[in-house]
């Protein structure tokens, strides 16, 4: 079996807050950190999946076809520093408008990157900045890290938690 380390996106991998829904890509800023723990945690064979909620779709403030534009950038990105990305799930669904059981804190996400990629939870570890990520984690018996909005994610690694 593999182990993973499950990431939310807005807040953790990228800079939340000069719009609340990031889809454009000149909003699109990796936060501090996150090239060298995604790094640590792929070169300690960790694979690394996002797993995101992402209401506006549903909402009808933009596209999957530009969410999907904003996440190959991102993994371009990243693996010219031999990243790789596992994959991305993200729920398009909003509960105002499409309730739903992939939206955090639902597990269904987790349930199909478990399934697709041979994962054992009690190895794995959700890297979230929201009590949702976690709560989610926790229904699946994977270990959740809480970190600041935007925070760096080597404060992660330092911690020696994974
Ligand atoms: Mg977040
Ligand atoms: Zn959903």
């Amino acid at each position: 079996m593999n182990k993973a380390v499950f990431l939310d996106r807005d807040g953790v991998i990228n800079k939340k807050g000069r719009t609340y829904y990031v889809f454009d890509e000149a909003d699109f800023v990796l936060n501090d950190g996150v090239h060298e723990a995604l790094s640590y945690f792929q070169s300690n064979g960790f694979l690394l999946i996002v797993i995101t909620n992402q209401g506006g779709i549903a909402k009808g403030i933009y596209s999957e076809e530009q969410l999907e534009k904003v996440h190959n950038t991102m993994k371009m990105d990243l693996l010219k520093s031999g990243i790789k990305i596992t994959d991305i799930f993200y729920c398009p669904h909003h509960p105002d408008v499409s309730p739903c059981l992939c939206r955090k804190p639902g597990v269904l996400l987790f349930q199909q990157a478990i399934e697709k990629y041979d994962i054992d939870p009690a190895s794995s570890f959700m890297i979230g900045d929201s009590e949702i990520d976690i709560l989610a984690a926790k229904k699946m018996e994977i270990k959740g890290i809480l970190m600041p909005t935007n925070g760096n994610m080597m404060k992660v690694v330092e911690s020696g938690i994974i």
